[in-house]
């Protein structure tokens, strides 16, 4: 995509984001544009960087370490793990992300905290909540969602932020919207059980259901076809 459409899209982008929020009643800044950037090369990262985007999502670890140091020029950028997260790779993640948004098992939680460097601060992070009706496999459920935050309220060197979830995609706007309200109720519960701690997240709605996902408080979209058009098929 050269780079004049990604500069396109992005503002494209954001003003569908604030055109999403002014809808549902909210302020302009109560939720931030993730450019979910996988499969796509580090020079396209950096005309976003250029347009003013900051957060970037990377599910595949390898391809996240290489742009991260071919673009380690930029000061003030932000990365994001969103993927599925095996045991053997919480070394890299605590070491060279500031967000991780998937986060569904205690044992990835305990290596996160013990492997996240001293020097940084602690690593923000979201469980994934498994919402009603999803066919894949991924995430917590709501019955095994508590024991999992007990845990990560304790750890150390993780800050638990909130909750994140990946319904499976519909074209229906009620059925898009029943999904995340059934995350937000849960993370509204969280915040009344733990008034102290720093729930503030939900990390949910994409390029085809962002406007369903603002009117039920997201307050992280995570665009990726939305910003840098579509990627080839995982097949392929
Ligand atoms: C790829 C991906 C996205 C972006 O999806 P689009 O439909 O391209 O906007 C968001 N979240 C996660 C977890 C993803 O893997």
């Amino acid at each position: 995509m050269p780079e004049a459409s990604v500069f396109e899209s992005l503002t494209t982008a954001r003003r569908r984001l604030q055109d999403a929020l002014k809808a549902a009643g909210r302020s302009q800044d109560a939720a931030m544009l993730l450019a979910v950037s996988k499969t796509k090369p580090a020079a396209i990262l950096r005309q976003a960087y250029l347009a003013g985007q900051r957060a970037f999502g990377e599910n595949y670890l390898q391809e996240a370490l290489d742009k991260r140091r071919e673009l380690a020029d930029l000061e003030a950028i932000e990365w994001h793990f969103i993927g599925a997260l095996q045991s053997n790779k919480t070394r890299d993640v605590a070491e060279h992300f500031d967000w991780v948004h998937a986060v569904d098992r205690d044992k990835i939680l305990r290596r996160l905290s013990e492997q996240r460097p001293e020097e940084k601060g602690p690593l923000d992070l979201c469980l994934q909540l498994n919402v009603s009706g999803e066919a894949s496999k991924a995430g917590v459920t709501v019955d095994a969602l508590p024991a999992l935050v007990e845990t990560a309220l304790t750890l150390p060197r993780i800050r638990l932020r909130g909750l994140m979830a990946l319904p499976a995609p519909s074209d229906d706007a009620d059925t898009q919207r029943r999904a995340f309200r059934q995350v937000r109720e849960t993370l509204e519960r969280l915040q009344r059980q733990y008034p102290e701690a720093a729930l503030d997240t939900l990390s949910m709605g994409m390029s085809g259901d962002l406007e369903a996902a603002i009117a039920e408080g997201a307050t992280v979209v995570r665009l990726g076809t939305a910003i840098f058009g579509s990627r080839p098929s995982p097949q392929a």
